[in-house]
């Protein structure tokens, strides 16, 4: 029996290859995005969220055996926190009775190294209370001190301390769900290109994201990892930030982590 599994973002870049890669190995995908997907919804707002779950329910009958969570935005906006934090958090807390019903469930979301550069307590304690009016006011605020770039970092850290917070409950690992994140490096998607193409963005994103082992990678290379993560093979991995990064983490924290 083919696995069925639910993708966000899967129009482009890291949920494109993706959901490409589950297809080639025979899993039925459905594909979530703004646009050229299964289900159109727009993950910044309540009613997308819950049509999201509406319509997943529909197209499943109720049971799905995955979920990656991929879309997000590298905006200096609130709508980066809305989007790649609350947007993820109301996909896998939707659909968890889906996978409940599912076999072998397993859920992952995407964080990124970013998640270890400096961000604003304000907006990641208001996302982590679950409270988006405050988080929106506090992601507002940054960009207005003209800190816009803090908003991403503090949408990565965020959504990391929420899968360690919440892959332990009775919800997740208590009903045989492994709930997990990635943290990618620096990968060529249409999210970046545009600063990859400019010597100064070049500069910027290889200073912050320091990538030894093999440079900056494609799509493809992170889609075998969300895929064994998602699979049964994965029993008793939980609750982990697996770095995708060529190193950038073991550079930017050292030992330190420990
Ligand atoms: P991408 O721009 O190629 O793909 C992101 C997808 O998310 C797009 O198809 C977009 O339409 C969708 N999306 C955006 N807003 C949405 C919304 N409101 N509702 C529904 N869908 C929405 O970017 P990518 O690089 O593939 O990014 C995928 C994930 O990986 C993101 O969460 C991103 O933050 C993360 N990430 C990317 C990198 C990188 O270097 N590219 C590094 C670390 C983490």
């Amino acid at each position: 029996m083919p696995r069925t599994f639910l993708v966000t973002g899967s129009a482009s870049g890291i949920g494109a290859a993706t959901t490409a890669y589950l297809r080639d190995q025979g899993a039925r995908v459905i594909g979530t995005d703004l646009r050229d997907a299964d289900i159109t919804a727009d993950l910044a707002t309540e009613h997308g969220r819950a049509d999201l779950v509406e319509q997943a329910r529909e197209l499943t009958g109720g049971r799905l055996d995955g979920v990656i969570a991929c879309a997000g935005v590298a905006l200096f906006d609130p709508l980066t926190i809305k989007v790649n934090y609350f947007g993820a958090v109301a996909t896998l807390e939707g659909l968890r009775p889906l996978l409940a019903a599912g076999t072998d469930p397993r859920a992952v979301v995407i964080s990124s190294v970013a998640s270890l550069h400096p961000n604003d307590p304000a907006i990641v304690d208001a996302a982590l209370a679950g409270d988006e009016p405050a988080a929106v006011e506090a992601a507002r605020a940054a960009v207005e001190r003209g800190h816009g770039a803090l908003v991403y970092g503090s949408s990565k850290a965020a959504i990391a301390r929420w899968v360690r917070r919440t892959a332990i409950t009775a919800e997740w690992a208590g009903a045989g769900i492994p709930l997990n994140a990635i943290a990618p490096g620096t990968i060529v998607t249409p999210m970046i290109q545009a600063m990859l193409d400019t010597p100064a963005g070049l500069a910027a994103i290889d200073g912050a994201v320091p990538m030894p082992l093999h440079g900056h990678a494609r799509p493809e290379q992170i889609a075998p990892l969300l895929s064994w993560l998602v699979s049964p093979k994965n029993s008793h991995v939980t609750g982990q930030v697996v770095f995708v990064d060529g190193g950038a983490d073991a550079v930017l924290r050292g030992d330190s982590a420990w």
